[in-house]
């Protein structure tokens, strides 16, 4: 996922490096993964946000979760999410369930 997005913050453009990134960008799960087949560990349902600094777009992408369910900020929608990165939330899905086959089961 970082490769793909260039190892930038999707939310805002801040630029990390393939030696820092594992402590500045989470590969942040557009859709949860508990509800996602198989966890929806792939790179269609991944997107690199920032969790340092003043953005740090991943706190705020999880906001929605923390303030019981009830709103996203601005821009961090899923749909929204899934739009920067060229995805949607069945492509997400169809690219998960695949996972599974590949594994053998
Ligand atoms: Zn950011």
């Amino acid at each position: 996922v970082f490769q793909r997005d260039g190892y930038r913050c999707v939310g805002c453009g801040f630029q990390s490096s393939p030696e820092t990134a594992e402590t500045e960008l989470d590969a942040h799960h557009i859709t949860d993964r508990t509800e996602m087949p198989n966890g929806g560990y792939v790179k269609e349902n991944g997107i690199s946000l920032c969790k340092i600094g003043a953005s740090n777009c991943h706190a705020r992408a999880e906001m929605f979760h923390s303030s019981g369910k009830s709103e996203w900020e601005s821009g961090f929608h899923p749909d929204d999410l899934y739009r920067k990165i060229g995805s949607t939330y069945e492509v997400a899905v169809r690219a998960s369930k695949k996972l599974c086959e590949a594994d053998g089961g």
